[in-house]
């Protein structure tokens, strides 16, 4: 039985942002409509080592897929010119079990979790969303944005990291890459003051986002922090917005922001509205006035990895990409 190899250039190439937040939509409907086995990722993270690693399986019906993610983050790879998130995605044959494909993790995990975040901006920020900050400077950053420009007329950008000459270089690269004006400002509150739009993707253990600075219709991509030990938001940002996730169940067990927020006392056990399939179905309400704060809180899950590398692995077998081998 042959299995296909895929590179990340691969990726970037066969996967659309625009195909990918559709895949992401069928993802969250299968998900909502109990098609889909979702457990919790199983990590292991060493006391004293620079880095981690996560398995997350997963089954995602129709077409089905059957496989896992395995990945490491090392936060700090960035400054060696390496990618903190580097592992693949492991796609077996629902039939037998064979492995059919090894897919090339970082860059499904750099496009997937900016689709689900454009999912969730289409869904919930307001129709006339256009301004856009950008807490953050590294590869969400850059799929991040061309995510919310894929559901909104995106018209101002502004962009801060904790190093400035990286978010300098953002808005060079990408403000040429996307012909919009991008500013690198030097204070995050001066980033979010004017936006409508937030997408925090930092690897910040602390928060980068205040509530006191989110402007009233504001909408929240919390994106950077999945361990229960680590916040990208104040207690106030989480408690002054209606909260949406990916997974409840993951939330509860690996969102800093939520469990931080709960413990400080600013947040009850069943404040977060719900799950974003629920808003995809209509069962429960999205945006529910222009004044209110949504928050879309992600963790990230395997059927966003499956869904992703299923589209891959078509188009590659379609185009004759990748390599065949024997395992
Ligand atoms: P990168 O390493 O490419 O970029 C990290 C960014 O975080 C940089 O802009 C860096 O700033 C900034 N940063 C690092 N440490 C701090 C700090 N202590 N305070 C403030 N900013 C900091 O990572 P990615 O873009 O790939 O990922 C960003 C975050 O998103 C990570 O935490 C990652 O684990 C998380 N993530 C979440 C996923 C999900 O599904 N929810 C999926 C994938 C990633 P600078 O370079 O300016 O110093």
């Amino acid at each position: 039985m042959q299995t296909l190899i895929i590179d990340s250039a691969t990726v970037s190439e066969l996967l659309s942002m625009t195909e990918c937040i559709t895949a992401m939509e069928r993802a969250f409907r299968a998900l909502q409509a109990g098609d889909a086995v979702q457990p919790l990722r199983a990590v292991a993270w060493p006391p004293d080592a620079r880095g981690g690693i996560a398995a997350m399986p997963a089954y995602l019906g129709g077409p089905a897929v059957m496989g896992a993610k395995v990945i490491t983050v090392f936060p700090a790879n960035r400054s060696a010119g390496l990618e903190s998130h580097q592992g693949v995605v492991l796609l077996f044959d629902t039939e037998n079990g064979s492995l059919k494909a090894i897919v090339d993790a970082s860059a499904i995990t750099a496009i997937r979790t900016a689709a689900v975040s454009g999912l969730a901006t289409r869904l919930l920020a307001r129709a006339d969303a256009t301004d856009l900050a950008i807490l953050g400077a590294g590869t969400q950053a850059v799929t991040h944005l061309e995510a919310m420009r894929s559901v909104r007329d995106i018209r101002t950008v502004r962009v801060w990291s904790r190093t400035l000459e990286q978010s300098r270089r953002f808005a060079h690269e990408q403000s040429q890459q996307h012909g919009i004006p991008i500013v690198a400002v030097d204070s995050a509150s001066e980033a979010v003051s004017d936006a409508s739009i937030v997408c925090t993707v930092t690897a910040s253990k602390t928060p980068v986002l205040e509530g006191a600075w989110l402007r009233a219709g504001t909408h929240v991509n919390a994106v950077g922090a999945s361990v229960p030990s680590a916040r990208e938001l104040d207690s106030r940002a989480v408690a002054m917005s209606n909260i949406f996730v990916d997974r409840l169940e993951s939330a509860l067990h690996e969102s800093g922001d939520i469990l931080i927020a709960q413990a400080e006392g600013a947040i009850d056990g069943d404040r977060i509205k719900g799950e974003l399939g629920a808003v995809l179905t209509g069962e429960i309400s999205g945006r529910d006035s222009a004044s209110e704060i949504t928050l879309f809180k992600s963790l990230g899950l395997a059927i966003e990895d499956l869904a992703a590398a299923q589209i891959v692995v078509e188009k590659a077998t379609a185009k004759r990409r990748g390599h065949d081998v024997d395992i």
